[in-house]
């Protein structure tokens, strides 16, 4: 900051700067944030192999049209028009940008309570948002080219200011939605188990009552969350019946009022829902999105087709934390696993999502998420559609992301093998274009 008294000279030596400026810049090109009068730029990418992300079969040398930030054309063949900029993937095989679901740009690995309570207690928040950029960053290498970051773990709503330094165009990363700061009844959540003398902070906002949960609603909306999330449930412990448990953490009524007034105010709603019991609640409140899901049985799955209801199901990180949390993690994975074959076959809708930032972001890539649903027992191009067409719609964004065709926005990755024939191609991403704009070419 400017001491008051340095103020006035400063202004005067700038008014003249801005004068000379402006004499000199008839010519010149647009100062950032002016709009030029020039058309969009124009570019071409030859694709050696095109997934386009609606399921159907592979284009093989596909020419794709670039105007500004979204697709013109794709053209089996053709040829580029004269004077525009040619991109030579010919020996790649191109795909639509990836979408996660369920990311935390805000953590960095949480496998211990040590590691978890540590960021909230000696890491500002300005320091973590500045490791949020950091890691919107590395998912962008990776070929995420959106993400729906579901809470800050109690970073508050710094998740809003690195989604705008990114649509600024001030940072690199993926375009975002948020959900700011998510929501359980009082002690329901970590922080936990310090002395009552100390005032710490929490993971999440916590809230109880009807009329205080749609409180919570208008004021996280205020401050820029496009989604809603909420923690169904905790405690999470098999019973005799073989079936994973939980423990429900709102009253119904609570529930109903989060999700209610939600959607009253146009956004969505997603659950962190682990357990049967918190599953069963979480779909009785009317959510969008169930997150997790280890403990899915037919019945609820059948309810979540009758919904609607879209299952996140994050293999990845569970199977991550697994082995260093112990107790239940290590069956809930393989509960998870039997769960979504199940689903699969059943008809849920699942859609990508990993949890990393429950993992540290520079430890494993997101794309390793593909692996286990192929594994699992989908198909590549499945699985490749759970990160493309399918989370666009989760996203409300199907009219703009998803696949590669004209009118959508211009977010393309390409690799150099086939992922039709070997998933994990997905991780080796070579190529990443956002709104038209290359973030990363290695060819
Ligand atoms: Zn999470």
């Amino acid at each position: 900051m400017i001491p008051r008294n340095l103020l006035l000279p400063i202004s005067a030596f700038g008014i003249a700067v801005l004068v000379a400026v402006r004499l000199s810049s008839a010519q010149a090109p647009p100062a950032p944030g002016e709009k030029s009068a020039a058309a969009p730029k124009r570019i071409t990418i030859r694709a050696g192999h095109l997934i386009d992300g609606k399921g159907g079969r592979v284009l093989d040398n596909a020419l794709i049209l670039v105007e500004g930030d979204s697709i013109v054309s794709v053209t089996a063949g053709g040829t580029a028009p004269a004077g525009v900029e040619t991109i030579d993937l010919s020996q790649s095989t191109v795909l639509p940008g990836f979408i996660d679901l369920h990311t935390h740009v805000l953590l960095n690995g949480d496998i211990t309570p040590e590691d978890y309570d540590k960021q909230l207690l000696k890491e500002s928040i300005p320091y973590r948002a500045i490791l949020g950029a950091r890691n919107a960053r590395i998912a962008l290498e990776h070929g995420f080219t959106t993400i729906r970051d579901l809470e800050t773990e109690g970073a508050m709503y710094a998740d809003v200011d690195v989604k705008q330094a990114i649509a600024n165009g001030e940072v690199s990363g993926p375009r975002m939605q948020v959900a700011t700061r998510a929501m359980t009844p009082t002690g329901m959540y970590p922080l936990l188990g310090y002395s009552w003398e100390l005032k710490v902070p929490t993971g999440v906002e916590y809230v109880d009552g009807a009329d205080n949960a749609r409180r919570a609603v208008r004021e996280q909306v205020m401050y820029g969350a496009d989604w809603i999330k909420y923690y169904s449930d905790r405690k999470y412990h098999f019973e005799s019946d073989g079936v994973l448990h939980s423990m429900v953490n709102f009253t119904d009524e609570e529930a109903k009022a989060i999700v209610g007034e939600t959607h009253r105010l146009g956004k969505k709603v997603a659950a962190h829902a682990i357990g049967s019991d918190g599953i069963a609640a979480a779909l009785r409140a009317g959510v969008d999105t169930i997150e997790h899901g280890d403990g899915l049985t037919e019945p609820l799955m059948d309810e979540m087709i009758k919904k609607g209801t879209v299952w996140v199901p994050t293999v990845m990180v569970g199977a991550y934390v697994a082995p260093g949390r112990g107790g239940n993690w290590p069956r809930m994975v393989e509960t998870e696993k039997i769960a979504f074959q199940k689903a699969r076959q059943r008809g849920v809708k699942i859609a990508f999502g990993t949890d990393v930032g429950g993992s540290d972001w520079r430890d494993i890539g997101q794309a390793r998420e593909f692996q286990y649903y192929v594994d699992y027992g989908m198909s590549p191009m499945e699985a490749i559609q759970t990160a493309t067409s399918r989370a666009a719609d989760v996203l409300g964004w199907s009219d703009k992301l998803g696949t590669i065709e004209s009118g959508k926005w211009a977010d393309m990755v390409a690799v150099s093998g086939d992922p039709l024939k070997d998933i994990s191609e997905l991780q080796r991403v070579t190529f990443v274009m956002k709104s038209g704009k290359v973030y990363k070419n290695e060819r």
